[in-house]
């Protein structure tokens, strides 16, 4: 990555310590927590905030007065993007700079078809330590604020243009932020913003049932991606700690309960890795735990990361992996390694010492 130079996104932030982010609030919001009268000011700042522009001097219907005083009193942004990195399949991913100084990574992967998704970060670092993730070696530096989570989406529409879905698969747990990750989703899908379906949105968790539970019932009606990895509870244990204050069984529980709740097709992510989790005794296993669910899975080979020991699957196994579960009648998907040149493939995503 190189450092950038110049450009507006690395221009000193405007305000200062006191001034009001806006960048995660709702009209309404806005305007209440500026006093704003009459309170459709709160709608305009909203519809500039995300048609991109950064300053308020640039929201031209505003009266100039309230500009001013906007400027005094509240703040567009208060991340900066640090880096930037571009790999030839198209892929850019961001490091931004947050205003205590912690850093994230924002990813904009894109298909074969021009098609822009947004890979976004909800936690600076993560606490839940699955033993083959980059991320995971960070540890929790803190939640992201809703603010902060729906900046990482300007910045990309910024750099990379316009983003068609969102996942939150970046750093951080989302369901261990969850009321942040569920205002920001408030925000992506208002009409007078970025007016995306949530329908678009895929929150992808490790499997935090409680969590779970709680989207099913009062969560946005967002796609639900679980990261499974393995079906043997012992394996899945060693892997992934969080396994064992939300044992397999309890999981697939809530997994019946959110789809029961909302007719939805859930996809579990299931990491390859070679020895471990891509054995015949795997698939047996995984093939036999979702049987009841009715789920889709999507096979991500395991994305070497440089601190760790573990084998990437041979592309015979992947194969073998997928034969099954269509002999299985399981839809299943391959994850293509976008983003793989900038390290911005799955679990790659990390600041270590930064
Ligand atoms: N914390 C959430 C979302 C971010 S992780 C979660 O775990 O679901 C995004 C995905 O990358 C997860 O499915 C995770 O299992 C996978 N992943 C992590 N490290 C990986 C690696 N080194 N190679 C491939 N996939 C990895
Ligand atoms: Fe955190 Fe997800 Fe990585 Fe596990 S896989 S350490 S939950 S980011």
């Amino acid at each position: 990555m190189t450092p950038l130079a110049g450009g507006a996104a690395s221009l000193p932030l405007a305000g200062g310590a006191a001034s009001l982010p806006l960048a995660g609030l709702l009209p309404e919001a806005i305007a209440s927590a500026l006093s704003l009268a009459p309170t459709f000011r709160g709608r305009q700042v909203f519809k500039w905030i995300h048609r991109g522009v950064e300053s308020f001097a640039g929201m031209s219907d505003l009266p100039a007065g309230l500009r001013d005083e906007l400027a005094a009193r509240a703040v567009v942004l208060t991340s900066r993007v640090e880096a930037r990195s571009a790999s030839d399949d198209g892929s850019v991913k961001l490091r931004l700079r947050l205003d205590d100084g912690s850093a994230i990574e924002a990813m904009s992967l894109q298909d074969g078809r021009g098609r822009r998704t947004a890979c976004l970060s909800t936690q600076a670092g993560c606490g839940m330590g699955c033993t083959f993730c980059r991320t995971g070696l960070m540890g929790l530096a803190r939640n992201l604020a809703p603010h902060e989570i729906v900046e990482e989406l300007l910045h990309l529409r910024r750099e990379t243009g316009a983003i068609d879905t969102i996942v939150f698969m970046g750093m951080g747990e989302p369901l261990m932020n969850r009321e942040a990750v569920f205002a920001a989703i408030d925000v992506f899908a208002h009409r007078d913003g970025p007016g995306m379906s949530p329908r678009r949105i895929t929150v992808s968790t490790c499997g935090i049932v409680e969590g779970i539970r709680r989207l099913a019932v009062e969560g946005p009606a967002v796609r639900l991606a679980v990261s499974l990895v393995s079906a043997v509870p012992a394996m899945r244990a060693a892997l992934m700690p969080v396994s064992r204050a939300n044992p397999l069984p309890d999981l697939r529980e809530a997994l019946g309960q959110y789809q029961g709740l909302r007719r939805q097709r859930i996809t579990l992510e299931v990491v390859l890795i070679d020895g471990l989790t891509d054995r015949d005794e795997d698939i047996d296993a995984l093939i036999s735990w979702i049987r009841p669910l009715g789920v889709m899975v999507n096979l991500i080979p395991w994305n070497p990361v440089p601190e760790m020991d573990y084998r990437e699957p041979s592309p015979d196994r992947v194969r073998r992996f997928r034969e099954a579960l269509q002999a299985a009648r399981i839809p299943v998907t391959e994850r293509l390694r976008k983003g793989r040149g900038v390290n911005g493939a799955c679990g790659q995503l990390a600041v270590l010492g930064g």
